[in-house]
């Protein structure tokens, strides 16, 4: 068979640990055997990252830039004992933060489902997208503990024109105060990546802050995502997607009760607690992925989970490692579809489709990782090694090649 022709080339970005064993074998075995593909390869190995001094990592972020998808692997985030152990110059930021903040994007989980596992909460019936949004509030308030009685205000002092003052609280007696902010280019970077995100999965739009109690902070947050949605009205209409605005506490009641195939925004700390909650709901860290998408509609693909350090350990020492690659392929796939798309080539978006065809089926035959086990019904007898795994995909994906006549 003639190898299909990728038009643009892909970012593609290596990373650390067990994920780089993965990634290499999905490279080999799944995607390189099929496709005519210019990769525009950026190795974000620590190592690497250490002897650019991270330079390397802004590199790629500009190629995303550039092409307009990505693909990433995991990779460490340095921290003290990261430093020791790979003898670091010093605790280089995450890549994914500072990718993030080159594309300004927002990140979009997206949890795998088969048939055979079940979702804790039993009416998820299709994946439920988180869209965090991740500047500001909380995580970026300033906060003071009160010692004595006193008066706490807020005092906005403008380049020009008059001060303005509010009484945050008259303390009769010792409390704690935070003043937390957020920025209108944020909020709208954030609903214009949710917007992207929403349009190109064709899933309703959701919307949830409280402000029935929050009349000018999450109020704001509501009336720029209506302006967002707004000016994109005649593309929702195009697409078929409705938006909609619920309070908070009402979107999580409907969460519950709904059967999924919805994106869901929200504020950073409700995506923070929110994305761990739906995460659990489905299952396994193995088959989740992530999208960054950026305001201007570029994107970015990984796995949620990190560089999965206890197995590679196992494999360094010679054992046999059974690390759940679905996450990982996935996120080929989903850069591999995105391109295709982009790029008004179908068969290419109809490959990547195959390959996760392949995987599904593997798993709903029974074939898989470790991990899942558990979760299954029925339980398979048996696991997988990380690469018998790999190669059961493999040959699954060899054997749905079309016949043409
Ligand atoms: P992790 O890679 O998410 O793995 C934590 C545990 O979750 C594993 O030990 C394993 O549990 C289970 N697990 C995660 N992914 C799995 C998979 N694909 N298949 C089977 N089990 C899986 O977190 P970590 O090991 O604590 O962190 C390692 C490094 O990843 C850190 O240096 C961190 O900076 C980095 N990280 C990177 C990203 C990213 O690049 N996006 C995200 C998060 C973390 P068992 O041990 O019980 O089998
Ligand atoms: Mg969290």
């Amino acid at each position: 068979m003639a190898k299909i022709k990728v038009k643009t080339p892909l970012v593609e970005m290596d990373g650390d640990e067990m994920t780089r064993i993965i990634w290499a074998m999905i490279k080999d075995k799944l995607i390189l055997p099929y496709l005519d593909i210019d990769l525009k390869y950026y190795d974000l190995g620590v190592t690497k990252r250490d002897q650019t001094d991270d330079k390397i990592t802004t590199d790629a972020g500009n190629a995303i830039k550039q092409y307009g998808v990505g693909v990433k692997c995991a990779t460490i985030t340095p921290d003290k004992e990261r430093i020791t152990e790979y003898k670091l110059k010093k605790a280089w930021p995450s890549p994914n933060g500072q990718i993030r903040s080159i594309l300004d994007g927002t990140v979009f989980r997206k949890p795998i489902l088969v048939k055979n596992i079940a979702p804790a909460v039993r009416n998820w019936k299709k994946p439920i997208m988180i869209g965090r949004h991740a500047y500001g509030d909380i995580y970026k308030a300033s906060e003071l503990v009160v010692d004595k009685p006193g008066k706490v205000e807020m005092v906005y002092t403008p380049q020009d024109g008059a001060e303005q003052r509010v009484t945050v609280h008259e303390f009769k007696g010792p409390g704690v105060v935070m003043g937390m902010h957020n920025t209108d280019k944020s909020i709208r970077s954030f609903a214009k990546a949710c917007i992207n995100y929403a349009l190109s999965e064709k899933v309703e739009l959701w919307f949830s802050a409280k402000d029935t109690i929050s009349k000018k902070y999450d109020a704001h947050f509501r009336a720029l995502f209506a302006e967002e949605v707004a000016a994109r009205q005649s593309e929702f209409d195009k697409a078929g997607v409705k938006y909609r605005y619920l309070l908070i506490d009402d979107a999580v009641a409907q969460i519950m009760k709904h059967e999924g195939g919805i994106m869901w925004a929200v504020k950073n700390y409700d995506g923070d607690v929110m994305s761990d909650m739906v995460a659990a709901g489905f299952g396994s860290l193995g088959m989740m992925t992530s999208v960054l998408v950026s305001p201007d509609g570029k994107f970015e693909y990984e796995a949620a989970h990190g560089t999965v350090k206890r197995h590679y350990y196992e494999h360094l020492k010679g054992n046999a490692t059974s690390t759940n690659s679905v996450a990982s392929i996935f996120a080929w796939t989903g850069a591999i579809k995105k391109r295709g798309e982009l790029d008004n080539t179908p068969d290419v978006t109809a490959f990547g489709d195959r390959i996760e065809k392949a995987v599904i089926s593997c798993i709903e035959s029974g074939i898989v990782t470790k991990d899942l086990v558990p979760l299954m019904d029925p339980r398979p007898a048996k696991h997988q090694t990380t690469e018998e795994f790999i190669d059961a995909v493999a040959l699954k994906l060899k054997q749905s090649e079309p016949v043409h006549a």
